[in-house]
């Protein structure tokens, strides 16, 4: 058995034509897209919606369940069919017109995430029309505000299941992937797999000023003590720490160092005063072990030669597994200048998964089987995915996508002429039939 690899393309490019847009305002969302997707879904897939119990929650999110008879805890599917927007005019070819061309699938959500919720139904489908009898319970999970925090729909989705005492065997949701090693400076392919992800704090931090003419100022104005307040953050961030995901992740890559790097990463925990000193200097390695802090938007005065009487700014902090947003807050006025600090958003890191389960060794043997016998990694996931939600229902959460990209494609996420390759389509299509027939065959 396999789909019919043609027809998938062809619904796929159908999946990608419908402009499901998410944005941070809820004004902004056209929800006759929306509507319209999940009709499409109804009418490609006719047996996921004859046999598999779909609840639709907060009007868009999708939560199908395939009953068995078994008791063992179920299995749980994550994708989200929303998109972030495009720049219009600059792709080579459009970017809801589902192009399918040079062994490619051009478009908006070919590789996030519309790729993950098509071949994971399609495999469904499939294995229906194939009259396959699963042995546990199967879940699959659409949200449609995933690019815009997942507030509508993961977190109403996850709601649902508490109210249900629900509990997952595993959860699996994008995120890692099977990327080059040159990525962590080493000469071979690995599969990375998220265990944990962090989350994000956002605060405006307002200060006040004198108002009056700008001839006779005070010492400082209210933008002089927002900047002064900028550097003092910056230059004394949160303290570094080795987390387990990380731990495991330099562990794994010490096999393909050599000499005093080999040593070192073999035995993170003892040697972190070193590692860390190297890690502080790249961008992406610092995030890995500290909570960070960006300063995204600032606003103040109305005239060159009028003081403002208020300057102020927003930080979003990125918080590592072992902070919390309490401890973040307290931080911040801990630098003691003078301000108001109001939180916009507040979110704790997810929990750090299992990589003791029979679970990820599962997903491991299904990433073996689709991919060849490459190195396998869990890592921490310094941006975010629904699945950071789903933290109290299951103590295997696995974000990983299962489709090999180059450093090009993993920069076409959320840019310009996404696509992915149609070798990587029937991967994923061949990795969820592998991975659905194992943890439920
Ligand atoms: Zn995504």
């Amino acid at each position: 058995m396999a789909v019919d690899i043609n027809e998938s393309l062809e619904n796929f490019s159908k999946a990608l034509q419908i402009k499901t847009i998410s944005y941070p305002e809820t004004e902004k969302f056209d929800f006759d897209e929306y509507a319209k997707f999940i009709s499409f879904l109804k009418e490609t897939y006719p047996l996921v919606h004859e046999k598999l119990d779909l609840k639709i929650i907060n009007d868009y999110a999708l939560l199908y369940h395939w009953k068995t008879e078994s008791d063992d805890l179920p299995i749980m599917l994550l994708a989200h069919y929303d998109v972030v927007p495009v720049n219009e005019g600059t792709w080579t070819h459009e970017p809801f017109d589902g192009v399918i061309k040079d062994g490619k699938v051009w478009g908006r959500g070919t590789i996030d995430d519309k790729n993950s919720i098509i071949t994971i139904i399609e495999t469904v489908e499939d294995l229906l029309k194939n009259d396959f009898k699963p042995k546990r319970d199967i879940y699959m999970a659409f949200g449609y505000d995933e690019e815009v925090m997942g507030q509508r729909g993961a977190k109403h989705i996850v709601e649902y299941l508490k109210k249900e005492n629900m509990k997952f065997e595993c959860i699996l949701d994008e995120g890692g992937l099977v990327a080059p090693g040159s990525m962590m400076g080493i000469d071979a392919e690995l599969a990375v797999i998220g265990i944990a992800e962090k989350s994000q704090c956002n605060y405006e931090i307002i200060f006040k000023g004198d108002q009056g003419h700008s001839s006779s100022p005070p010492k400082s104005t209210a933008i002089g003590k927002m900047s002064a307040f900028i550097q003092d953050v910056e230059n004394h961030p949160r303290e570094c720490r080795l987390t387990k995901p990380v731990e495991e992740m330099l562990k794994n890559v010490s096999v393909y160092q050599s000499g005093l790097a080999k040593m070192f990463m073999k035995n993170p925990s003892r040697h972190f005063s070193l590692i860390k000193k190297s890690m502080v200097g790249g961008r992406q390695t610092n995030a890995l072990i500290r909570t960070t802090t960006a300063f995204t938007m600032a606003e103040s005065g109305t005239a060159a030669n009028v003081l403002p009487d208020y300057a102020k700014v927003v930080v979003n902090v990125r918080v590592l597994q072992g902070d919390t947003p309490e401890m973040i807050t307290d931080w911040l006025n801990s630098f003691n200048h003078d301000f108001e600090l109001k939180p916009l958003y507040l979110e704790a890191p997810s929990s750090i998964s299992n990589i003791d389960s029979k679970a990820y060794e599962i997903l491991g043997e299904s990433i073996k089987e689709t991919f060849g016998d490459i190195m396998i990694t869990p890592y921490l996931m310094i941006g975010g995915t629904d699945s950071r939600q789903y933290s109290e229902l299951s103590e295997n959460i696995y974000r990983f996508t299962p489709f090999k990209l180059d450093a090009h494609e993993i920069e076409l996420m959320h840019a310009d002429d996404e696509y992915i390759s149609i070798e990587n389509f029937e991967k994923m299509l061949e990795f969820y039939e592998k991975f659905i027939k194992k943890m439920a065959g």
